[in-house]
Formats: C-alpha cells, sequence, structure tokens
C-alpha cells in the first residue's frame, strides 16, 4: 500500500447526484459526489479531478489559497481513490468546455472534500486506449470492471435480462426456478459432479440444461415457464466457450413451432430495442435443407449471399461431376484479387477436397454462355468475386452432396472473411436473423456406429415421419428449430415427445436398452404416464445474445467473472485443489493430478 493518508467517515454523506447527471442548467446548485479520482491534474494552483462513478464523469476544481484547504488535501489524491466533494456546479468558460463527456460544460467548485478510501497503483490504467493483457485483467477483473467499456457491457447485460423478463412476464410466462444439484441430464457433454458427504460414494450433477424439469413443469400444467439460467457443461473448452453460461429457458403447452416464434420474435425485437436496434419480424425462415443447399452450414450468415448450384448450365463439361453439384460463389464488391490471393483460395478450398475454377476470365472464354447464365443466376457483377467449385472424383462415402455443400460452405466464408475490409459486408450491427426449421431426427455417430439425438432424445419426430423412426433412421425430420444471427447459433428448441410409446420409440431407434432409459430418465417417463399435454420451448444463449449486441467478439467481455479457455478463474484461482480432511470426509481419494 501508499503510505497511508487519513480516511474520513462516510457518516451521513449523500450524494446529490451522479457522476453522469449534471448540465448547465444546474449552474449554481449545490452538489455533492462520490466516486472514483479517475484522473488527476496538478497545475499548481489548482488540481483538477475527474471523479467517475458508474454513470459517468464529472470535473471537480480545487482552488488553492482557500479556508477549507481543500487544495492541500486534494494533493494527496491519486487515481482510483474512492472521495466525496462538495461545492458549488459553475459553468465552464467556453474555452474550457470538454465535448468528450456529456457533463463537459460544467464543474464542481469543491469546497469539501472526504477520502472515503485509498487505493493502491492500478495494473492497468482505466483508459479504454490502453490494451492490457487479458490474463492481467482477469487477474484483477474488479478493476477491470471498472472501465467504461466493461461498465457498458455489463449494464446492457441487466438491461437485456430486464427486458426478457419483461417481454416473457407480458405473454404470460412465469418465473420457476429448477435444482443446480440434479442428476445427469442427456445433452450430450460431460457433467460436473457434485459429491454428496452424506450418501458416501453418490453424486449431484450440475445440470447441462433444466432440459427434463422444464418439461416436468408443464407436465405439472404451468403451462408457460421461464428462466434465465446458468448451466454447466464440461466440454474441452473452446476459445469462446465457458464451463458455465447463461441461457433463456422457456418452454409451454400445446405449441405450435409457430407459437414458439411467435413469442421468440417480440422478444428478440425487444432486446434489440434495449441496444438501440431494429430488427423486423417475422424472422426469415429456412429448412435444414435449405440451409445446406444455400449455405453450405446449418447456422448460415445472411449477411452474405447464398451459393447457387450451376452443374446443369454446364452439361457434359469436365468441370462436373455426376451426381454433384457444381456451385457457383459470389462475394459482392471484393475487386479484383491477385493470383496469390486466388491461389490462397484454390489452396483453402482443396485442403476440403474441392476443386476450384477461379480464373473466370478463362471460364468465361471456354463456355460464354453457360457464365452469362451463371452471373445471372448469381447476380454476379463485375467487381464481385465469383467462384465454380466442385468436386471431381469425390470419394463415395456417405451423403457427398452434403460434403461438396459443407466446403462450399466454408469456402464461401473464408472468403468473406479474408475480405471484409473490401466489401464490409459483414457490418456487426447489421443483424440477420432467422430460424433454421426441419431438422434431422438423427446424426449418425461414426465412431460409435450408431444413431445421436441430433437435438437431444426428448425432441418429437414430425409426425409423418414417425413410422421411419426404427426403420429408416436417416430421413427422420424432427420438430426443432434454430434461432441463427450473423452464423451465430443463439438457440435451439424442440416440440418434445409428450406420449411414452414415441418416446420408447425414439429410446429404441437410439439403441437404448429399456432398462438403460428407466435408469437415467426413469421419472420423465413415468411422468409422460401422467397426463402430460404435448409441450415444446427452446432455449437462447444470453451470454453471446448480449455479445453481439455489445458489439464484442469474446464472450469473456460480458461475463462478469468469467473463466480463461482453460476453465481457470485467475482471480480466486479456480480449481483448487482441496484439503485432504475434506476429501476423507466426501470419502474421495484423488488419483494423479492435473
Ligand atoms: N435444452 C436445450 C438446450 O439447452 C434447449 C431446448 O431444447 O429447449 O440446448
Amino acid at each position: 500500500m501508499p503510505e497511508s493518508v487519513p480516511l474520513d467517515f462516510l457518516g451521513e454523506l449523500r450524494r446529490t447526484h451522479t457522476c453522469g447527471q449534471l448540465r448547465a442548467s444546474d449552474a449554481g446548485s449545490r452538489v455533492l459526489l462520490m466516486g472514483w479520482v479517475h484522473r488527476r491534474r496538478d497545475l499548481g494552483g489548482v488540481i483538477f479531478i475527474h471523479l467517475r462513478d458508474r454513470d459517468g464523469v464529472t470535473q471537480a476544481v480545487f482552488h488553492a489559497g482557500t479556508e477549507s484547504k481543500v487544495h492541500e488535501k486534494a494533493e494527496l489524491l491519486r487515481s482510483e481513490y474512492v472521495i466525496a466533494v462538495e461545492g458549488i456546479l459553475q459553468k465552464r468558460t467556453p474555452e474550457t468546455v470538454n465535448s468528450a463527456i456529456e457533463t463537459g460544460e460544467v464543474e464542481v467548485v469543491a469546497e469539501k472534500l472526504w477520502i472515503l478510501n485509498e487505493s493502491r497503483t492500478p495494473p492497468f490504467p482505466m483508459e479504454e486506449t490502453v490494451d492490457v493483457s487479458e490474463d492481467v485483467r482477469l487477474k484483477y477483473r474488479y478493476v477491470d470492471l471498472r472501465r467504461p467499456h466493461m461498465q457498458r457491457n455489463i449494464i446492457l447485460r441487466s438491461k437485456i435480462a430486464f427486458a426478457v423478463r419483461e417481454a416473457l412476464n407480458s405473454m404470460g410466462f412465469l418465473e420457476i426456478e429448477t435444482p443446480f444439484m440434479t442428476r445427469s441430464t442427456p445433452e450430450g457433454a460431460r457433467d460436473y459432479l457434485v459429491p454428496s458427504r452424506v450418501q458416501r460414494g453418490h453424486f449431484y450433477a450440475l445440470p447441462q440444461s433444466p432440459q427434463i424439469f422444464k418439461q416436468l413443469l408443464m407436465v405439472s400444467g404451468f403451462e408457460k415457464y421461464f428462466q434465465i439460467v446458468r448451466c454447466f457443461r464440461d466440454e474441452d473448452l473452446r476459445a469462446d466457450r465457458q464451463p458455465e453460461f447463461t441461457q433463456i429457458d422457456l418452454e409451454m403447452s400445446f405449441p405450435q413451432e409457430e407459437q414458439i416464434f411467435e413469442v421468440i420474435e417480440p422478444l428478440v425485437k425487444r432486446v434489440c430495442a434495449v441496444a438501440g436496434y431494429d430488427v423486423q419480424f417475422p424472422l426469415p425462415r429456412l429448412t435444414y435443407r435449405e440451409a445446406m443447399r444455400s449455405y453450405g452450414i446449418d447456422k448460415p450468415d445472411l449477411r452474405i449471399p447464398p451459393f447457387h448450384t450451376v452443374e446443369d448450365l454446364f452439361p457434359g463439361a469436365s468441370l462436373t461431376t455426376e451426381g454433384l453439384p457444381l456451385v457457383a460463389i459470389r462475394i459482392p464488391k471484393t475487386g479484383a484479387l491477385s493470383r496469390k490471393e486466388r491461389d490462397e483460395l484454390k489452396a483453402f478450398g482443396t485442403e476440403r477436397g474441392l476443386r476450384v475454377y477461379d480464373d473466370v476470365k478463362r471460364l468465361e472464354r471456354d463456355f460464354p454462355e453457360p457464365m452469362a447464365a451463371v452471373r445471372e443466376r448469381t447476380g454476379a457483377a463485375e467487381d464481385d468475386l465469383l467462384l465454380l467449385a466442385g468436386w471431381p472424383g469425390a470419394p463415395k462415402g456417405q451423403r457427398p452432396i452434403d460434403a461438396v455443400f459443407m466446403a462450399c460452405g466454408q469456402l464461401r466464408l473464408y472468403a468473406a472473411q479474408k475480405y471484409n475490409d473490401r466489401h464490409g459486408l459483414l457490418d456487426p450491427t447489421n443483424f440477420q436473423f432467422l430460424w433454421v426449421v426441419d431438422f434431422p431426427m438423427f446424426e449418425w455417430n461414426e465412431d460409435e456406429k450408431r444413431w445421436d439425438a441430433a437435438h437431444h432424445p426428448f425432441t418429437s419426430v414430425m409426425d409423418e415421419d414417425i413410422d421411419k423412426l426404427t426403420t429408416d433412421p436417416a430421413n427422420c425430420r424432427a420438430k426443432s428449430y434454430d434461432l441463427v444471427l450473423n452464423g451465430v447459433e443463439l438457440g435451439s428448441g424442440s416440440i418434445r415427445i409428450h406420449r411414452r410409446d414415441v418416446q420408447s420409440k425414439v429410446f429404441e431407434a437410439l439403441g437404448f436398452t429399456d432398462e438403460e432409459a428407466r435408469r437415467r430418465f426413469g421419472f420423465l417417463l413415468d411422468a409422460l404416464e401422467y397426463g402430460a399435454p404435448p409441450h415444446g420451448g427452446i432455449a437462447l444463449g444470453l451470454d453471446r445474445l448480449v455479445m453481439i449486441l455489445a458489439g464484442e467478439t469474446s464472450i469473456r467481455d460480458v461475463i462478469p467473472f468469467p473463466k480463461t479457455a482453460r476453465g481457470t478463474d485467475l482471480m480466486c484461482d479456480a480449481p483448487s485443489p482441496v484439503p485432504e480432511h475434506q476429501l476423507r470426509e466426501l470419502g474421495i481419494k484423488v488419483v494423479g493430478g492435473a
């Protein structure tokens, strides 16, 4: 600590205003502000302090030679000291007005100063312009959170959560809590376990989602449930995953898919309005098939145009392969690319098994009419990037057509991202939401040679596909849907199975024995036998939604106390070993170590 300064008590002091409130029209009034010393300028006879609280910054001026000796006391102030200042608000002279801050037309002429607490020199300055390593930011998170953009993000997050509550409340949803200490749920990822002390050898699991409980609440007749809820998934962490994350989780009884959309669309509109953006709904809808065939991905970024299949325009030409698509990818306004740049795109495609035809001039020479038709179909102008891609000699694997589309989807995204500085298509404030619907019911798990639920095992199959559940799982479509924003899956949901017989069939298709199904979800199966209504729901990722609306690129910048990509909390140093006696009490022995 620095040499200590005498500290004052808060006593009966009350603030009259926040540091973001005062304007020229308040000049002449006596004010008392509290906050942190953001910046201090000492000009000898006068000291200027930028006083900061969560609402803004106000300048306080301390003149030497006054009776109150306030200037002498202000000399003790350092960055991030916590103070209270009382004085008369005065208008600044025109040449000293600071248009960078909202209170820039006024300043407090300090008469009294209380030092409520001192501060060590902060590990990094509060100014946004200073680049600070993320590890240092996370270690001193309480300081980092004071920085204006972090304040803005966390405040936006609070406003969004409030808007969600308002919207859902106005639509008749009840906020109901579900347990955090529960048993494993089936979301296809590993659970965090919590050992039971009183029942040694038994473990609770932290929920990966409230899925089963929200379904049970429908069986219990609550009809419309929601929760802004923490979920826990022990997955191998990728750069932008957190082991604990927050979902806007909801479920309703007797819904058509359409009714779920009718809840989410106004909710999204309201939430975007909080961040200052207008979203029009109904949102566009694409089936999973359409998305794959036009974007090569099930979470298309609509800011970039779709691709088109054009093999029909080149009958018999060597660049087409029978039975496989030839795809035309257009990225608007990219301008001419150099040889090297085109080679990079080609190499990217080749690595994914594609053959990329990038020499449009040459194609136009060799195939003038088909290429004119390609331009017409794709709408490609002269300064657009146009690529054709196919897969000559494709291996005869499973669904090679989709593999071509997926590789083209990756190439499309790669090209768009790489040249964004030229066309600016990926403008982060251009919000293109859509629904992707009619997902396949099952996904083939090549490692385990079995079918997995594409969403989760409680998802309903399309009524017309119910008979194919065990005979033709590959062609069963689910009543499931994703909300997608700018290439990011914001949420997914489904209409659930509410009949015991159908649930058994789905378990059978997934290769669960009766016994296993009973062991894992017996209570849900029982509940389905006691008058379960048709029901369905969705969960949206709050962290990602806030991240995008805040214009951030890292999810950690919208979570107050996040973990690193390795799952570590650098501030409180978690996870950590625990004392031996604690383990003994739980009957746990640690074998090996990190
Ligand atoms: N439980 C699902 C999830 O967490 C969402 C849902 O189906 O409502 O992704």
